[in-house]
């Protein structure tokens, strides 16, 4: 395994550096956000532990950028301040977990073995389904450059459907996901809803497929 450790403190570096090479793993130290960010881009990591606040380019940064560039590698943030909006902003911008400094290395080395064991799959933040874009920590949509008007209901729903893109879902998984257990109105409400976002969205992207339910795919 082949971790990478973005770590401006010298001593905290190499301090990760002994406690993950004894765990086995080869072990490259980047100083600074940028040298971070470039050897991220250029090396296949199996893991990247990523210091938030940093000289040049800070760990938020970092993490955006190497998820808009399609580096899914997993990355462990490491939160000076037990402030919970960067933690909330560390998963935001793709990072898989956290840990608030100071840590134990144990909890460390555990989380670092869970990630690598999950793997680099793909984990956009942004969803995408031809031109239509979805950001669900925003709470917002797009339709190419056109943000969508939605209520909190129709982007929920939508977002189930993109996350589900391709796949006939039927309306009753959908009342289970996007409505509460508490919901026993008319489950028709789920047509009701399909139809505005077709107003909104155009047509074409929601099918109907007649007693199955419906399928979101790209037109
Ligand atoms: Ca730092």
């Amino acid at each position: 395994m082949r971790a990478l450790v973005v770590e401006d403190e010298p001593r905290l570096a190499t301090g990760l550096r002994s406690g993950l090479e004894a765990e086995g793993y080869a072990v490259d130290v980047a100083l600074t956000g940028t040298d971070g960010l470039w050897l991220a881009r250029e090396h296949g990591y199996d893991v990247v532990v990523l210091d938030l606040m940093l000289p040049e380019v800070d760990g938020f940064e970092i993490c955006a950028t190497l998820r808009a560039e399609r580096v899914w590698t997993p990355i462990l943030m490491l939160t000076a301040r037990s402030a919970d909006t960067d933690q909330v902003r560390a998963l935001d911008t793709g990072a898989d977990d956290y840990l608030t400094k100071p840590f134990s290395y144990a909890v460390l080395i555990a989380r670092l073995r869970a990630l690598v064991r999950r793997g680099a799959a793909e984990r956009p933040c942004l969803l995408q389904v031809g031109a239509l874009r979805l950001d669900p920590a925003a709470r917002k949509a797009w339709l190419d450059e056109t943000e969508l008007v939605l209520t909190a209901r129709e982007l929920s729903l939508l977002e189930f459907l993109v996350r589900r893109s391709g796949q006939v879902v039927s309306k009753r998984t959908i009342l289970e996901h996007v409505w509460d257990d508490a919901f026993d109105g008319d489950p028709n409400i789920v047509e009701v809803y399909i139809r505005r976002l077709r107003t909104k969205l155009g047509e074409q992207f929601i099918t109907t497929l007649r007693g199955a339910g419906y399928r979101l795919a790209s037109p």
